[in-house]
């Protein structure tokens, strides 16, 4: 038996300590915030159960999926409907053939999305970061573009750039072609989405119980050798250190490098250019419930909103909510304003669209700084390159979602990798 000290207490740390444990460890979970869950938690407020951030799963996620299932929960089918807010309507979309096209698409576009489908069929690439060097070889062989070539203007903008936010939460312009075909087949599986019962979160809630998580600990160095690890951390203004046989890495990829001073050249060249977009999510306590023809509400960028999402919820015996994902340009207009302020502009912009917002009693906003792994041009070769570099630091283990894709299956893959990894070392 070893000891383990896993530094991030998200949805990838706690993989990796759960896996760690089962295999006989003893496992310790470092944890900033004064929570365990990271962009994977929910919050209360009042009755209601707020997802803060990540709310869903898709078809995809077949490793969530068995982790749940081992875990003992039950997976829950959102049976709500989907619309796209299209040129001032709501149009009703089916999610299970995404790729198929959408009502508000002309003859044009779904030739044209026909085209894009066919092309991610033909190639049969892995979805990105689960298989880096694949993907890397497709970054190598594609130029940029060429799957927005072939949809067309009208399909790619109107739709396919919803989908690829839909299957990895990431702006268009933030995925390099080969990243946004590893996302494409993410889509073909059907972006029909899941949850667990009594939501995502649960996840690592049952993760977490019966691992020792200490939270506000802010740790700020992990230094490794052949004999172990060494972690630093403030807690309540006072710092401590804890030594251990090895050390996991499980914080966002760009906060790495700044808390591990002696990675390789290799490990360090990767991390410090691993890069994250800000994200921010706007919940509404609703009054009444909002008379929309659709539970879910998507908003291509192209329509000039700057709203990616907006979910209504209604839960019996508690009231309505609505959760709204921002992006784009009010993610920085917006990020350092008062909730109230946020639902000011929310209702300013959505003026005319047919998203008439009843009174709200409560608005809360979510700020996550390192909030959606990017995986621009570039980023999958530097992942292959990382995924085998020949220099290693000792008794040192990295997981996270920049490591295994944007969203929570990448994160678990990436923390049961992670895990692996240290059971071979040691
Ligand atoms: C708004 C939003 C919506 C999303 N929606 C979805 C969705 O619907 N479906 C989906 O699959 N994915 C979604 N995602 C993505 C998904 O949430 C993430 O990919 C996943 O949760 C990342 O997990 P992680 O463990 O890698 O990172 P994190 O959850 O960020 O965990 C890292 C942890 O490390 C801690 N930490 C950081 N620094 C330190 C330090 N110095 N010392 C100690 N601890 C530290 C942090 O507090 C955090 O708890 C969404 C993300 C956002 C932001």
């Amino acid at each position: 038996m070893a000891s383990i000290v896993v530094v991030g207490g998200g949805v990838a740390g706690l993989a990796c300590a759960w896996q760690l444990r089962r295999q006989g460890h003893a496992v310790e979970v470092l944890e900033r915030e004064h929570e365990f869950g990271g962009r994977l938690r929910a919050q209360r407020a009042g009755a209601h159960r707020l997802e803060r951030g990540a709310a869903l799963l898709r078809r995809a996620d077949g490793e969530v999926a068995s982790l749940g299932a081992k875990l003992g929960l039950a997976p829950l089918p959102q049976t709500g409907s989907v619309a796209l807010l299209w040129r001032g309507r709501l149009h009703s979309v089916d999610p299970t053939r995404p790729l198929r096209g959408a009502p508000h698409l002309s003859a044009t576009a779904l030739v044209g999305l026909a085209r894009l489908a066919w092309q991610v069929q033909r190639r049969a690439a892995p979805p990105g970061a689960a298989s880096p060097e694949l993907a890397a070889a497709l970054e190598r062989s594609l130029g940029d573009g060429v799957l927005c070539r072939a949809a067309g203007e009208e399909a790619w903008s109107s739709w396919v750039e919803v989908l690829l936010g839909e299957a990895g939460g990431v702006a268009a312009a933030d995925a390099s072609d080969a990243f946004a075909h590893g996302l494409l087949q993410r889509v073909r599986a059907g972006l029909a989405a899941w949850s667990f019962e009594g939501g995502v979160a649960r996840l690592a809630r049952a993760l977490a119980a019966g691992l020792p998580v200490r939270a506000g600990c802010d740790v700020h160095s992990v230094e490794t050798e052949s004999g172990g690890a060494r972690v630093r951390y403030r807690s309540r203004g006072r710092s401590h250190s804890v030594v251990a046989d090895a050390a996991v890495v499980a914080v966002p990829g760009d906060r790495v490098a700044a808390i591990c001073p002696k990675l390789t050249p290799d490990e360090r060249g990767f991390f410090e250019q691993v890069s994250t977009r800000r994200a921010l999510v706007l919940h509404l306590l609703l009054e009444e419930r909002p008379m929309l023809r659709a539970t879910r509400v998507l908003v291509p960028r192209a329509s000039g909103i700057d709203v990616s999402e907006l979910a209504v919820h209604s839960d019996p015996g508690v009231g309505h909510r609505v959760r709204v994902e921002l992006r784009g340009d009010a993610v920085d207009r917006l990020w350092g304003v008062r909730a109230e302020e946020a639902e000011a502009w929310l209702r300013a912009t959505l003026e005319g669209a047919p998203l008439r917002l009843p009174p709200a009693t409560r608005a809360l906003l979510h700020r996550f700084d390192s909030g959606h792994a990017v995986f621009a041009r570039g980023q999958l070769e530097r992942l292959a390159r990382f995924a085998n570099r020949m220099e290693r630091s000792p008794r040192l283990a990295f997981a996270g979602d920049s490591l295994g894709g944007p969203h929570v299956e990448g994160a678990v893959s990436s923390g049961l990798r992670a895990a692996e990894s240290i059971e071979r070392e040691l």
